[in-house]
């Protein structure tokens, strides 16, 4: 079988893209097949080319009705019957395309994961040669991730209710070890052909922004930057999203808004004048873009951090599907860190589960505050090993500006979380730094150790500043719990004993220590 006929016959490409070719082949020769790339790397061709091959129906589980809809639009058009089964069918119309699906119309049928027990499709389904079943998004299996749906637990009842068992293909673009570990385990991949693509992104330039006003510096880039193009401004509540579209309009800046809150119509037509270039961008919460293809988004804003490093990355990860040079920028601040604990906390979930929360949300905030290559910081996250030390495409790599040596800082904070006891959180070491008469400091008797009061001429944001760069570079240990604490780590000997040397970007230490100084 000549798959590269069959790639430029129904797709009109001539080559495949990374990793593609081994997991199509993979599939064609009979293996259980494991998928793992980063959004835009092409994984809807790993299925459907195979479908068009293979004898009989492919079905593709998938989570979204607004995916499954482009996507079948999309394959009428290159001349691929496809048809979906959800929650929107009237019964006619199900009925309907239960018997096409009978009398082998189709290739490809997605079907939304609450329909796959469903007795009359399992009916109807077990009469048909399926060769393949693809399980798009597969992460959403696991418990661990920040997509889960209860429903994808019915996929492994599914698979085993067929006599024959179809190949089964997996695809996600999360790479964290436990996910992947729980994918194959819960769905029950058979010795499954694993592939990875590699999850750098070279097109996409990294920024984060912790300075200044965040509304300011939104409306100067988005004056300056790609201003006849599309970009996506991602925002924690539906609130916020309905605050900053209106702010943006009154600044003559063409933005619509998307969230789960919005009536489907309108959502809908927010959506689509965002799609066609009617409006030039979109402000949205998470709810907007799990199977969102446009290719020429140019820039990801997060006017908010977002929970963790991979729903940060998949987010961004929506910019510059073309291949063309496109911006992620995040936008931090400390009020974001503290309504995502509140978020954590507020959630009943199991201690475990409630931990690793808090670290992978640390890890998030650890990125804001490094001064190393953001995208090997990326990269380090999804187990990625770096090959360069300076990508030159972040904005770390590319700022120039004047390091400063801080280690006499970074002792004076250690000695003092030692001094405390390890037993305290950030706000308490800063106060007990600087000297501060607060009640609680006086009544613990904090005014007492030997650290306190020996950075007075510090402000409270450079010392937090002093904190994030050790917690970043694992100096500081910040625990996971609801009332964080600063503990020492096992290398924060090194830098109290002087052998090491702590670094940090001069203009942010000095910009605080001045703003210190006005406010005396
Ligand atoms: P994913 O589902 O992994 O996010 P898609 O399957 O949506 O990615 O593919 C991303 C983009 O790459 C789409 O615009 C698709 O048409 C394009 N694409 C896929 N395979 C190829 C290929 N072999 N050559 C060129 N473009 C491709
Ligand atoms: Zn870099």
């Amino acid at each position: 079988m000549d798959i590269y006929k069959q790639l430029k016959t129904y797709f009109g490409y001539d080559m495949f893209k990374k990793g593609q070719e081994k997991l199509i082949k993979g599939i064609l020769e009979g293996y259980d097949v494991l998928g793992i790339m980063p959004t835009g790397g092409g994984k809807s061709l790993c299925y459907q080319l195979p479908a068009v091959i293979l004898e009989g129906v492919t079905i593709v589980v998938s989570p979204l009705i607004s995916l499954m809809k482009d996507q079948v639009d999309a394959l009428q058009e290159m001349g691929i019957e496809a048809a979906c089964i959800n929650s929107t069918l009237q019964t006619s119309e199900l009925v309907e395309i239960m018997q096409e699906i009978e009398s082998n119309r189709y290739k490809i049928v997605f079907v939304a994961p609450e329909r796959l027990n469903s007795n009359s499709f399992m009916n109807m389904i077990r009469h048909i040669k399926v060769s393949l079943i693809a399980i798009d998004e597969a992460h959403c299996i696991s418990q661990w991730g920040h997509d889960f749906r209860p429903s994808y637990l019915e996929i492994p009842r599914f698979i085993k209710r067929f006599k024959d068992r179809p190949v089964v293909a997996a695809f996600t673009a999360t790479a964290t070890k436990e996910i992947i570990v729980e994918i194959k385990a819960l769905i029950g991949l058979q010795k499954p052909l694993e592939v990875t693509t590699g999850f750098d992104r070279p097109n996409l330039f990294y920024q984060v922004v912790k300075e200044g006003n965040k509304l300011a510096y939104l409306t100067n880039y988005l004056s300056n930057h790609f201003q006849e193009e599309s970009g996506i401004i991602y925002c924690a509540t539906r609130k916020t999203v309905e605050a900053l579209v209106k702010k943006l309009k009154e600044k003559g800046i063409s933005a619509s808004g998307y969230h789960g809150g919005m009536e489907t119509e309108v959502r809908q037509r927010n959506q689509e004048s965002f799609m066609f270039n009617r409006t030039r961008i979109i402000v949205a919460t998470n709810a907007f873009g799990m199977g969102i293809d446009k290719p020429d988004v140019r820039f990801v804003i997060h006017y908010n951090m977002p929970k963790n490093m991979e729903a940060y990355y998949q987010e961004a990860g929506r910019g510059g599907r073309d291949g063309e040079e496109s911006h992620c920028i995040l936008m931090y601040s400390p009020s974001d860190v503290v309504k995502q604990k509140l978020m954590i906390a507020g959630e009943e979930v199991a201690a475990e589960r409630e931990a690793l929360q808090y670290k992978n949300l640390q890890y998030l905030i650890d990125f804001c505050h490094t001064n190393d290559c953001l995208r090997n910081k990326i990269l380090g996250y999804f187990g990625e090993e770096v090959t360069k030390e300076n990508c030159g495409k972040c904005s770390n790599c590319l700022d120039q500006s004047e390091m400063m040596d801080i280690t006499v800082e970074a002792q004076k904070v250690l000695s003092c979380i030692y001094r405390v006891n390890q037993r305290y959180g950030a706000n308490i070491v800063i106060q007990v730094l600087r000297g501060s008469k607060n009640k609680k400091i006086l009544e613990q008797g904090l005014n007492q150790v030997s650290t306190y009061n020996i950075m007075k001429d510090y402000s409270e944001k450079a010392i937090r500043e002093v904190i994030m760069t050790l917690s970043a570079r694992n100096y500081i240990h910040i625990t996971t719990d609801k009332f964080p604490v600063l503990k020492l780590t096992s290398q924060s000997r090194e830098v109290l004993q002087g052998k090491v040397k702590v670094y940090h970007k001069k203009d942010l230490i000095e910009k605080s220590l001045s703003e210190n100084k006005k406010d005396v």
